[in-house]
C-alpha cells in the first residue's frame, strides 16, 4: 500500500523545523524552548484545517495540539512527538543549518526527534487531502520538555485521551512496545559521631556504607542479571553518588548514598521499596550497628504493551505489508513518555525513522526512513481508526 506523499513538502519541512532551535531550557540555559517551534507546528496545522490549541507548561514553554474530529463511529489515536531537543556542546557542524547530502539530513534534532514531527504531519495532511473525513478522531500532540521531565506529556493526559498513541521516536523502522522504567532512590546511613581517637564512641557511617554497597553488588550480581526479558535484557541497579564524613578527626555519623535502579516490566514501585527494604533489614541483622533509612524519590514506570492490542495489530500489518518483511518488534533500554500515556489508559508504541547520533556531536537521519515512516503512519491511522 503506498500513499502519495509529497516528499518534497517532507523534506522541506524538515529542515525549517530544524532551523529553528529548541533547546531544552532546563538542560542548557542558551536553549531558546519550545514557543516558537509550537507556534510554527501550530500555524501549519491551522493551514491543514486542524483544530489548534496551545498548553502551557510554565515559563511560556508549550505544548501545541491539534484535533481533527472523525464522524463519530471509529477509534481515535494520538500521535506524540516532542518538540524539545539537547544541547548542541561539542557537534561536529552546523547544528540549525540543515543539510541534505547523500540522503541524509543532517542537524540538531535531525534524528530525535523532528524528522518523527514532520512524518506525523505530512501523513496527516496527506490523509486529509486524499481521504478526506475518518471515522475516528485524531489527535497530534508535540509536547515541550519531553528531554528532561516530561512536563509536556503530562500536561496533554490531564486534558486529552485517545484509545491508542504512536509516539515517532527514531526506533529505526521497528515497533518498539516494551522499554525500562527507574527508581532513584536515596539511602541514609546513620553512623555515631565521635572524636576520632575513641573507637568505642563512634560508629562510621562511611564504612557501613560500604557494607550497603557491597550488597548492592551482590543484589545485581546474584539476582537482577539473572532476570532476562525478550526485548529488554536484564534490569539493573547502580550507585550514582556518594557524600559523607565532616573533617578527618572525626567518625562520620551519616553517609548518604543515592543509586538508580532500571526495571523491567512487573518491577514496579512497591517492589523496588521492598527490595530495598530487606536489603537494610538483612544488613542490620547482620551487623546491628547499620542502620538505614531510605526514600524512592523519583520513579517512572517501565512500558509494556501486548502484541494484541488493535494498534499494534495495525501497525504491524501496514509496516510489514509496506517494507515487505516480517514485523519486528524490539524495546529500548531508556525511557519515554510512552509510559506516561500507557499509564493514563492509552496503548501506546514507538514507530520512526532510521537515523545516528541522538544526543550525539554529529546528528543525522535517512531520509528514505522519513518517507516510510510517513507512509506507515498514513496506513495505520486509516486502518485504525476507519
Ligand atoms: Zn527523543
Amino acid at each position: 500500500m503506498n500513499f502519495n506523499i509529497n516528499e518534497n513538502e517532507l523534506l522541506e519541512l524538515l529542515q525549517e523545523l530544524i532551523k529553528i532551535e529548541s533547546i531544552n531550557p532546563t538542560l542548557s540555559k542558551h536553549g531558546s524552548g519550545e514557543a516558537e517551534i509550537a507556534q510554527y507546528i501550530g500555524n501549519y496545522l491551522k493551514k491543514m484545517g486542524l483544530e489548534v490549541r496551545y498548553q502551557d507548561i510554565g515559563d511560556g514553554r508549550l505544548n501545541v495540539v491539534g484535533i481533527l474530529k472523525g464522524k463519530g463511529n471509529g477509534k481515535s489515536i494520538m500521535l506524540n512527538g516532542h518538540t524539545d531537543t539537547v544541547s548542541i556542546d561539542g557537534m561536529e557542524i552546523e547544528s540549525f543549518n540543515p543539510v541534505f547530502k547523500n540522503g541524509k539530513v543532517y542537524g540538531r534534532g535531525a534524528m530525535d526527534m523532528k524528522s518523527g514531527l514532520a512524518a506525523i504531519i505530512l501523513a496527516v495532511k496527506t490523509i486529509i487531502e486524499t481521504k478526506g473525513e475518518l471515522n475516528g478522531d485524531m489527535i497530534l500532540t508535540f509536547v515541550a520538555d519531553e528531554e528532561y521531565a516530561s512536563l509536556g506529556t503530562e500536561k496533554v493526559v490531564e486534558e486529552y485521551h485517545a484509545d491508542a498513541a504512536i509516539i515517532c521516536e527514531p526506533s529505526n523502522l521497528q515497533i518498539v512496545i516494551a522499554h525500562k522504567g527507574f527508581a532513584w532512590i536515596k539511602v541514609g546511613v546513620h553512623g555515631k559521631s565521635g572524636h576520632g581517637s575513641l573507637p568505642e564512641f563512634g560508629v562510621d557511617a562511611i564504612v557501613k556504607g560500604g557494607k550497603f554497597l557491597v550488597k548492592l553488588e551482590d543484589l545485581e550480581k546474584r539476582i537482577l542479571s539473572q532476570k532476562k526479558h525478550p526485548l529488554l535484557s536484564s534490569p539493573s541497579i547502580h550507585a550514582s553518588l556518594i557524600k559523607g564524613g565532616i573533617e578527618l578527626s572525626t567518625y562520620p555519623d551519616y553517609c548518604e548514598i543515592q543509586l538508580e535502579r532500571r526495571t523491567l516490566p512487573g518491577e514496579d514501585r512497591d517492589y523496588i521499596t521492598e527490595e530495598i527494604n530487606n536489603l537494610i533489614k538483612n544488613l542490620h541483622g547482620e551487623d546491628t550497628k547499620f542502620n538505614a533509612d531510605f526514600d524512592v524519590f523519583f520513579y517512572r514506570s517501565p512500558l509494556e504493551v501486548s502484541s494484541n492490542q488493535p494498534i499494534v495489530q495495525s501497525l504491524s500489518k501496514i509496516c510489514s505489508q509496506t517494507l515487505n518483511r516480517k514485523t519486528k518488534f524490539s524495546g529500548f533500554s531508556g525511557w519515554t513518555d510512552a509510559a506516561i500515556l500507557n499509564d493514563a489508559g492509552i496503548p501506546t508504541v514507538l514507530f520512526g525513522p532510521k537515523g545516528v547520533g541522538a544526543h550525539g556531536s554529529l546528528e543525522f537521519v535517512n531520509f528514505r526512513s522519513v518517507v516510510s515512516t510517513t507512509q506507515i503512519l498514513i496506513g495505520t491511522i486509516l486502518d485504525f481508526c476507519n
